[in-house]
């Protein structure tokens, strides 16, 4: 059985760095994700391209277009990336760079921060993204549901959104991030409803061993995820991610294996996302 991570950050964001000092007690550098990749046996992980202008400033308007894994020169070999997109400046010249970036062998898919950014993914400004990334044949991943600063709009980051997103981009596919947590069950229905449409179960809880030695066995916590799990049905379509590094990825491939059903732990832990992820080797 191979992993691999559909969703982790490696960006030089203070808010990640307070996370895993406080929160998860990740080691936020280069060798903690050397580390945890290799203790976890994972083939592969997938960076969430996002950038700050300045400590804190993260949403920011003035962020670099497309956005790039910045906290260190040197990657780890397991590691690809979605360039990130930021919504305030998408001219001709950004578009122009973001497709570049698609150029990358370590590019995988195009990364959208709604919420954070003030825009609905159905907003127009985000239609040559999404032309770009049929283009390629590359799925966009979208942060939805809970937000990591209070600056954020929840109303941006509502599931729900992505249907018609799906519905008018019948040629995209789509991630919901996070299952849209806490709107889980209405990810659920999407999933149900619209096949070009796939989630990753990263940061469905964030905190260290000892927080995931409790409330990642919290029954209400378990049963809430799996009802919509259940009521999904869409096993295919379900991602491992651990939205690493605000929480321990051991404790959190442990806390998935108590949520997913045995017969799709494989292909959840990894074989789906090589479906959509195609520019993975697979092996
Ligand atoms: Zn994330």
């Amino acid at each position: 059985m191979f992993i691999i991570d559909a969703h982790i950050h490696y960006s030089n964001i203070t808010s990640f760095r307070e996370a895993a000092e406080q929160e998860s007690g990740c080691d936020y550098s280069l060798e903690g994700l050397q580390g945890e990749l290799a203790r976890n046996n994972i083939r592969a992980a997938i960076g969430m391209g996002l950038q700050e202008t300045f400590p804190s400033g993260f949403p920011d308007a003035e962020s670099p277009n497309p956005m790039g894994l910045d906290l260190s020169d040197i990657w780890p070999e397991q590691l690809y990336f979605c360039p990130g997109i930021n919504p305030h400046n998408l001219s001709n010249t950004s578009l122009h760079h973001i497709e570049e970036a698609l150029h990358h062998p370590r590019a995988v898919g195009i990364k959208l921060y709604p919420g954070y950014y003030h825009f609905s993914v159905n907003d127009h400004v985000y239609g040559p993204v999404y032309e770009l990334a049929a283009h390629y044949k590359l799925p966009v991943v979208i942060h939805s549901g809970d937000i990591f600063s209070e600056r954020g709009l929840l109303k941006y980051a509502y599931p729900l959104d992505i249907d018609e997103l799906a519905v008018t981009h019948r040629h995209n596919i789509f991630v919901v991030a996070h299952m849209g947590d806490p709107w889980v069950r209405e990810t659920a229905e999407i999933l149900r409803k619209n096949p070009n449409v796939y989630t990753d179960i990263s940061g469905l809880l964030v905190g260290d061993k000892l927080y995931f030695e409790g409330m990642g066995r919290e029954p209400l916590i378990l049963n809430e995820f799996r009802h919509a799990l259940v009521y999904a049905a869409r096993w295919d379509n379900i991602l491992f991610g651990t939205d690493w590094p605000l929480v321990p990825m051991d404790a959190y491939c442990e806390f998935v294996a108590r949520l997913i059903p045995e017969k799709y732990l494989e292909n959840v832990l990894g074989k789906n996302a090589l479906n959509i992820f195609t520019r993975i080797p697979i092996n």
